[in-house]
């Protein structure tokens, strides 16, 4: 047995690993015994990926690149492949990932199970909306190729199907062309939740990529930083080779904490107010920002983090949000990684995909226990009653009833999960 955790760090469980070495043995190491549940590279924060006192099936031996059409951008690969390798490869033949999440240390096969959204969801939806096909390989040997066109149902329920369908063995993906690295970013402070809407509403006709740092400690005003991106024609001379910085030890209490969130906010809205601007930028600073800083998430302390992300529906949005960070702020819990973006108005290709029209606030809070729980649950109220949802990849303790009222689908899901394969927020969630 290993002790394995997930980003969040909240704890560490005992599981049996498989390693899943290749494709072609991945049916016969199911075989061997079940429940387990695949583990990619463990960056979700709760217990999507977790199965304590089960077996974990770790993917990133099945990291082979199979077949790439370099005049249309089709990349057929492993689920194991990093999406990492798949930039690092692929931009300087000018191709890169259509969506790619806050991270690049993601495997392809959790990138489609969690269905993962990155800045350009108005314009490129999910992750899962650029996938072609897949292959699935469920407990019984039973192999499923699907896509949107061949077995849709088993595709609409593996895109965010949080890995219960079966084992994603190998994904064909839709690449989208670009001139090279470098990108148009612009970044411009705003005061107010109306001047971010308005910033955010604005800038879609002519900006693939938008985000924003928002200041959810500051009592007097929700002051913030918006970005704005697009991948450019105009390359730099110069290049990208940073350090990477990193954490010596896991310190023993959370350095993000009452004392420590106010200067640090303050600090960081001045600094970028005073640089703000257009630049040219390096695509990996611009859309993996904390990737540089090896194991920040030990920066949280022995006990571990929660990460809160919801989505709120357009019709609420400016309430839902300003009543969040106001029991956020009055927590004095705070968070520094606070990122509010807006999602399009596009339909989601899965059953239990997060994205849907509205915006999208995600908060990062160390866990102090019974007291960061109780301000969970009041920010749940307020998903509740503007109809929104939480995501699961980010989540360690949604209640099911959330679950069921945020993801209408749920039940027609339950046709295509794999029996022998349950998880932690399975059992918390789905009740196997
Ligand atoms: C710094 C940071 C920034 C992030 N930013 C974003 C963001 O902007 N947008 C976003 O959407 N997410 C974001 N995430 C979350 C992350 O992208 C997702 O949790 C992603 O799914 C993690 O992939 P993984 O390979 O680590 O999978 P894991 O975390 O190991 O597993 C995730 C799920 O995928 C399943 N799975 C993994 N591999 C397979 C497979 N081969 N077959 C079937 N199921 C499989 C697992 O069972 C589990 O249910 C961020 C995470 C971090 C740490």
């Amino acid at each position: 047995m290993v002790a394995m955790a997930s980003w969040g760090r909240l704890g560490r469980w005992q599981h049996e690993v498989k390693p899943l070495r290749d494709r072609a043995s991945v049916a016969a190491t199911l075989s061997e015994g079940t429940p387990g549940i695949a583990y990619g590279m463990g960056r979700s924060y709760g217990d999507i990926c977790l199965n304590p006192g089960g077996i974990l099936w770790t993917t990133r031996a099945l990291d082979c690149f199979i077949r790439f059409d370099q005049s249309r951008g089709i990349l057929e690969c492993e689920a194991g492949v990093l999406l990492k390798d798949i930039q690092r490869l692929f931009v300087p033949l000018g191709w890169m990932l259509p969506v790619t999440p806050g991270t690049q240390f993601v495997t392809v096969g959790g990138a489609v199970a969690n269905d993962v959204h990155g800045k350009n969801h108005h314009g490129f939806g999910s992750f899962g909306d650029h996938v072609q096909q897949l292959t699935l390989v469920r407990t019984d040997g039973e192999k499923i190729k699907c896509g949107p066109g061949l077995k849709p149902e088993w595709f609409t329920a593996t895109v965010g199907g949080m890995g219960l369908t079966g084992v994603i063995t190998r994904v064909t993906l839709k690449l989208r062309p670009v001139d090279g690295p470098w990108m148009t970013v612009e970044s411009i402070p705003y005061d107010n939740l109306n001047d971010f809407f308005e910033l955010a509403d604005d800038s879609e006709k002519d900006w693939e990529y938008t985000v924003s740092w928002i200041d959810c400690v500051s009592r007097n005003a929700r002051r913030g930083i918006f970005l704005r991106g697009n991948h450019s024609r105009r390359q730099s001379s110069g290049s990208y080779a940073p350090r990477d910085i990193r954490l010596p030890l896991t310190p023993p209490v959370s350095l993000v904490n009452r004392f420590s969130l106010r200067p640090f906010n303050a600090a960081y809205f001045y600094l970028k107010k005073r640089r703000a601007g257009q630049e040219l930028t390096h695509y990996q600073p611009f859309f993996y920002p904390l990737d540089r800083i090896v194991q920040w998430n030990r920066m949280y302390g022995p006990r571990g983090f929660y990460q809160y992300q919801c989505v709120i529906p357009p019709a609420h949005r400016r309430e839902a949000m300003e009543n969040i960070l106001d029991e956020t702020t009055r927590s004095n819990t705070g968070s520094f990684l606070a990122v509010l973006k807006t999602f399009g108005a596009r339909c989601a290709p899965g059953l239990l995909s997060f994205p849907r029209p509205g915006v999208t606030l995600a908060l990062d809070f160390p866990n102090r226990g019974d007291a960061t729980l109780k301000l969970m649950n009041r920010l749940d109220l307020i998903v509740r009653a503007a109809g929104g949802r939480l995501y699961a990849a980010k989540d360690a303790r949604m209640p099911r009833e959330l679950f069921e009222n945020g993801y209408p689908q749920h039940e027609e899901f339950l046709a295509y999960r794999d029996p022998g394969i349950s998880s932690a927020l399975s059992r918390r969630l789905l009740g196997s």
